[in-house]
């Protein structure tokens, strides 16, 4: 299954992305997970990285492009992949079609979250996740059972995204309107677009996921 999900900052593309990788066995790939990894080796592509990221600004196409070719030819992708945070730029569709159309794999579907921008900002700055396992949690919408304490790794210790502040937030999104937006026309253009209701509660949502998978042929996983 080879699946982009794609949806403002705080639409839930994360959350779902995890649950599909779990149920679908197939590898979850999120471009942001993979350039934080960077600034926290401090390597190169993260110093360069760092500041375009904490300003909400989107960093470059080309040095993108490359981190995903390189990720999409690992074995773990043998089965196929969800995107999380890529494309998002009309050119990185572009470019994510060449390394497609060289690997002979075909896309299966793009969904849309679709949110009601006026919602994220609350949705986004509330949010946390455990240091040691990265389960997310929200202050206000789900807090850990045992307060401090995180429910799957029993860990105390707890970190927040520097670009999770409301002001960043603005940012981020002024960028998904700017340059992501563009590539919804791309897709549907390429029969390969699918909208739904980023809104719903959180089960909800990947029951309209998995519609969407059933609809383009991608076949059932086994039960869990
Ligand atoms: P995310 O975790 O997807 O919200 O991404 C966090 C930040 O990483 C974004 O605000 C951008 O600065 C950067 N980023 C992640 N994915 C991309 C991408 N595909 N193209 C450009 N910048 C990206």
């Amino acid at each position: 299954m080879e699946l982009i999900l794609l949806g403002p900052p705080g639409a839930g593309k994360g959350t779902q992305s995890k649950l599909l990788e779990t149920r679908y066995g197939v590898a979850q790939i999120s471009t942001g997970d993979m350039l934080r990894a960077e600034v926290k080796a401090g390597s190169p592509i993260g110093l360069e990285a760092k500041g375009i990221m904490a300003a909400g600004a989107l960093v470059s196409d080309d040095l993108i492009i490359r981190m995903i070719a390189e990720r999409i030819s690992r074995p773990d992708c043998a089965n196929g992949f969800i995107l999380d945070g890529f494309p998002r730029t009309v050119p990185q569709a572009e470019a994510l079609d060449k390394l497609l159309h060289d690997t002979k794999v075909d896309l299966d579907a793009v969904i849309e979250l679709k949110v009601d921008e006026a919602m994220l900002v609350e949705r986004i700055s509330g949010r946390f996740t455990c240091a040691k396992c990265g389960a997310g949690y929200h202050d206000k919408f789900k807090q850990p059972h045992v307060a401090g304490v995180c429910d799957k790794c029993g860990s105390t210790e707890f970190s927040r995204r520097p670009d999770d502040k409301a002001e960043t937030v603005h940012a981020r999104m002024e960028a998904y309107n700017a340059d992501t937006v563009p590539i919804l026309p791309y897709y549907r253009a390429k029969n390969r677009l699918f909208t739904v209701d980023g809104m719903a509660d959180m089960d909800e949502v990947e029951r309209q996921i998995e519609a969407v998978l059933r609809k383009v042929g991608v076949p059932e996983p086994a039960p869990a």
